[in-house]
């Protein structure tokens, strides 16, 4: 029963362990499958956002000559520079820079002669590098309009290949806020825009102050990104430290990183939320079926002890019962087997005997007098002290001495002739008279105790009274004869 409480046990715990561990392995996997999914559709739109700009910038480069020898026209709400934002929402202004940072046209109004972006960290980075391509810088406070934008910008060469000014295209951060502002968001979730050097540019839910910092040390950068464009996995945000499960997507063609992150702790409770009924369910059932298995193990060892119990009131039953039948066997007075044992075992012994049985009975002489003489306590100790010489006489283990009744005994002798039965009768005589039992009342000379015995022998097919008689009237002879004698098939025999 404890084998078996225990193997439901182990199935059980097993068995929803392994259930509860599959669920929550299929929901991490579905949720990094929807923050991948997620994270692409963000870098795709990322990516058109940007190469819009990129084409618009393009077309400026395209007019460089024509933009150079006539700015007034490419600036200003009507200008050329103003048309090629118009279908651009993200944009916030397109510009073009001369070699010195002196701001040449704009597509908002009208130029400012003080403009000078040449500290602008991507005038800097066009002025000091050849590459043709479009470079998206870091996070900047506009300023024609102060709000924060991203600037995107090409070089300008002249006919000679050499700097010559800077087409710039400033996408707005609010652009990118109310897109990521569409996608419903739980508490802990993140939608993140970074380059790839680890450049935050937006995150939402996050304020603006964290725009423009560098999570560089975060293993997106340090190890995930080398080692696939698109992926999956978890770590600790270095925005807020919480951890996270994270999709991401690196944009093709340009060097951002799109990142979708939803928080373990949220997942886990949300998946602990989902688990609890089938958890307790299982949890209720295991315990219903300890308490259930205990209570049938208790009732079990209790039946084993109350049958152990019956078994030993049994044995002892038994063992009262065969005490019982031995003292129903006994002689209260001498000890010896009594006269139902007599019955008993002369009745066995001829049954079916191919030998013949030979039967001795005893009688104390005078005993009558004894009594007279003494007093029947007396009598009574005389009585055992005959029956204890008997008992010691050495006979075999089939012989069987018996108290007959009153002051006579038999020994039954299987397996024995009446001349060898006769020799055992001298021999018990014998024995009564040297021990001598003083008896001032008999008749005889001696003055002691004595016995008469008389012999019988069984016949083939005899029965027990036939043997009895024969014994009984061997013994009238023996007294008759005098007493002190043994009376048998052969006579009389006088001690
Ligand atoms: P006999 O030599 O012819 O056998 O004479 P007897 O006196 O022995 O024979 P009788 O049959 O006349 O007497 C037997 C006596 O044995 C009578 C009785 O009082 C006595 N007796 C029988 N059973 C007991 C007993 O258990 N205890 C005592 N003390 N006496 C007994
Ligand atoms: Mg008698
Ligand atoms: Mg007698």
């Amino acid at each position: 029963m404890l084998l078996f409480l225990l193997f439901i046990s182990l199935f059980i715990v097993t068995a929803c362990s392994w259930a509860l561990w599959k669920s929550w392995q299929d929901r991490l996997q579905d949720i990094s499958i929807q923050a991948r999914n997620q994270s692409l559709s963000l870098s795709r739109q990322a990516q058109d956002t940007f190469l819009q700009v990129s084409i618009a910038l393009d077309e400026i480069a395209r007019q460089r000559e024509a933009l150079f020898s006539r700015p007034a026209s490419y600036s200003g709400s009507r200008g050329i520079l103003a048309g090629l934002s118009v279908p651009l929402p993200q944009l916030a202004g397109l510009f073009v820079y001369d070699k010195a940072g002196n701001c040449l046209a704009t597509s908002r109004g009208s130029v400012d002669p003080q403009m000078n972006n040449a500290d602008r960290e991507y005038f800097i980075w066009h002025r000091d590098h050849a590459n043709p391509g479009v470079h998206i810088g870091h996070v900047v406070n506009s300023r024609s309009t102060d709000e924060r934008v991203i600037p995107v910008s090409l070089r300008l060469n002249d006919a000679d290949g050499n700097f010559n000014g800077v087409a710039l295209g400033t996408v707005k951060v609010s652009f990118f806020r109310q897109f990521y502002g569409w996608y419903e968001q739980m508490p802990g979730d993140l939608l993140a825009l970074m380059n790839t050097d680890g450049l935050l540019l937006y995150a939402r839910p996050f304020p603006d102050s964290v725009i423009n910092r560098s999570l560089s040390s975060s293993p997106l950068f340090t190890t995930l990104l080398s080692q696939s464009r698109i992926g999956s996995a978890t770590w600790k945000s270095r925005l807020d430290g919480k951890e996270r499960l994270f999709g991401y997507a690196r944009l093709e063609r340009y060097p951002l990183v799109v990142a979708v992150g939803y928080e373990t702790r949220a997942i886990r409770h949300g998946w602990w939320m989902s688990n609890i009924t089938a958890i307790s369910v299982n949890v209720f059932t295991w315990l219903l079926v300890l308490l259930f298995g205990f209570q049938i193990l208790r009732q079990l060892r209790a039946n084993r002890l109350s049958q152990q119990a019956l078994m030993r009131s049994q044995d002892e039953l038994k063992r009262l019962n065969g005490t019982l039948s031995d003292l129903a066997m006994l002689d209260g007075l001498t000890g010896l087997g009594n006269r139902r044992q007599f019955d008993f075992y002369l009745e066995k012994s001829l049954n079916g005997a191919m030998t013949p049985v030979s039967l001795i009975m005893f009688d104390v002489d005078y005993f009558k007098r004894y009594n007279d003489a003494y007093g029947h306590i007396a009598g009574d100790r005389c009585l055992q002290a005959v029956a204890a010489v008997l008992k010691h006489l050495p006979l075999r283990s089939t012989d069987r001495v018996t108290r007959y009744g009153g002051e006579e005994f038999a020994i039954i002798l299987p397996g024995t002739e009446a001349r060898d039965a006769e020799k055992v009768a001298f021999r018990a005589l014998e024995a009564i008279r040297r021990a001598a039992l003083p008896h001032e009342a008999s008749e005889l000379p001696e003055k002691i105790v004595t016995l008469s015995a008389g012999i019988g022998a069984s016949v083939p097919g005899g029965t027990p009274d036939a043997l009895k008689l024969a014994a009984d009237e061997a013994l009238y002879t023996a007294k008759k004869s005098g007493r002190n004698c043994i009376a048998g098939m052969q006579g009389i025999c006088l001690l």
